[in-house]
């Protein structure tokens, strides 16, 4: 492959001239004379326009599971194009890529999760879900079933209903975020909430909120109940044992419709197909994205039960929702062969058990770390909790999210693309990260909590 060379500083005056990156602070992009410029990646390793070379410890944004370089994902959008570029799935046609797919999906989420719809995005999803939960308890005749009920800290994307949906509080302040129909109830974070807590008390205090929210909105209000199996964006928040068998039981207990926003732990990021089933858990509506495709096209499904379906086709109206790009052509036959390496790589087995136990194994040693106050993980995805004193959740500078950017930084200056989330340094790493590439995400984190602990503990000085 022929590879271009870029003009690395022109692209950054370009930037600053006239780009505006997603979720970005446009004064820091144009005080550090702009965006970091990433050109090329392979397998694990992302290489940026200055010449370094990065472990990427989030697969893109959540995202490149199977790895870059998949020439075969490439090919297979080409022949796409070449033979149908697009065409929509509004007017009574489809094309061939999006009903396989959804076919093929159906298979892995098995039960009654037999039809999918598709958008381009997350949080396309998750408007989707928005919408036809309320048109759905319209059909059965309870319209005044509109309220969602969310955790704190959720994220389920950026749009309006998303971020409404999601449970950022810095999110909603811009744009007079939540809309009305959105209730968010507590996380089942145990070491940020629950620190002092018998996790099984946490665990049962996390549900019965959840309950007494129901309660206090009316249970003939309530639609449905949106939830990340591991919260992704929030900090990498995996829930005390328990925790989904009992939102669950709530929502069946007051007939509320209960969604698994699998957007980050779809595709085996947890040890199965989709993170209910490593829960146990059996939800009405499931969101994907992001390793639908391993990130290689936009792309997101919404699956939905049968009995939903069933509803939508007791009327003769449309379903008046969907997207140019719903069941794009090019999108669907990429996510189609990406699922294809999972299934043919083994990749969810290596997620169980390979590289999740041995990512496991590599994370506890930071456990002993001064600085760590925790280091947890669940199949391919973990984070470590830096504080202040050891044996607290006391933060530096007695305020949340001083120290995590901090180290965030020593981590990328030594070669490791890490997310700080508050005091978390969270990962996410591709599925065909060697154990080695493994080992050295660990021993630079430690690293760079080293370089960065004089300046952490300046924090605390009067
Ligand atoms: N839901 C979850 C759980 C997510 O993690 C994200 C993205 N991080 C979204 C929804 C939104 O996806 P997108 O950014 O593709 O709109």
């Amino acid at each position: 492959m022929t590879r271009r060379n870029h003009d690395i500083a022109e692209l950054k005056r370009l930037d600053v001239a006239h780009h505006l990156p997603a979720q970005s602070s446009y004064k820091l992009q144009r005080d550090i004379g702009g965006s970091r410029i990433i050109v090329h990646a392979e397998g694990s390793t992302i290489f940026d326009g200055d010449g370094n070379a990065i472990l990427d410890g989030m697969a893109g944004l959540w995202c490149v599971d199977v790895g870059y370089g998949r020439a075969e994902l490439a090919e297979v959008a080409r022949e796409q194009m070449l033979e149908l570029p697009f065409y929509n799935t509004f007017f009574r046609t489809a094309t061939p890529p999006p009903i396989e797919l959804a076919a093929k999906l159906a298979g892995l989420l098995g039960g009654d999760l037999q039809h999918i719809f598709f958008n381009s995005s997350g949080s396309e999803s998750n408007d989707t879900v928005f919408r036809l939960v309320r048109t759905y308890w319209g059909i059965k005749g309870e319209p005044e079933r509109k309220v969602f009920i969310s955790r704190r800290n959720a994220y389920h994307g950026s749009t309006v209903a998303g971020a409404s949906l999601g449970g950022m509080s810095y999110m909603h302040v811009q744009g007079d975020l939540p809309i009305p129909g959105v209730e968010h109830v507590m996380q089942p974070y145990v070491f940020g909430d629950g620190f002092d807590e018998d996790p099984a008390d946490f665990c049962a205090r996390a549900v019965q909120d959840i309950e007494d929210r129901i309660l206090a909105v009316g249970p003939e209000k309530v639609a449905a109940f949106i939830g990340e199996p591991v919260q992704g964006a929030g900090g990498v928040i995996i829930p005390p044992d328990g925790y989904w068998k009992g939102v669950e039981a709530v929502c069946r207990k007051y007939g509320i419709l209960l969604v698994s926003d699998e957007v980050i732990c779809g595709f085996g990021r947890l040890g199965e197909w989709f993170g209910f089933q490593h829960f146990g858990i059996t939800p009405d509506i499931v969101s994907m994205a992001k390793g639908l495709s391993s990130g290689y096209m936009p792309i997101s499904a919404t699956a939905v039960s049968s009995d939903i379906v069933e509803t939508l086709r007791s009327v003769d109206d449309d379903f008046v929702h969907g997207y140019t790009y719903s069941g794009h052509p090019v999108a669907a036959a990429v996510a189609l062969r990406n699922i294809e390496i999972i299934e043919r790589e083994k990749l969810v087995d290596r997620v169980r058990d390979d590289i999740g136990p041995y990512f496991a194994k590599a994370l506890a040693k930071l456990s002993d770390h001064p600085l760590v106050g925790e280091a947890r993980s669940l199949g391919f995805i973990g984070a470590i909790e830096i504080v202040a004193r050891k044996g607290t959740n006391r933060r530096f500078g007695g305020k949340e999210g001083l120290a995590g950017p901090i180290v965030r930084d020593a981590c990328i200056g030594r070669g490791l693309m890490v997310r700080a989330v508050r005091d978390s340094l969270v990962m996410c790493p591709p599925y065909v990260m060697t154990h080695e590439e493994i080992d050295r995400m660990v021993s630079i984190i430690a690293a760079a909590l080293d370089e960065t602990s004089e300046t952490l503990r300046a924090l605390d000085m009067p």
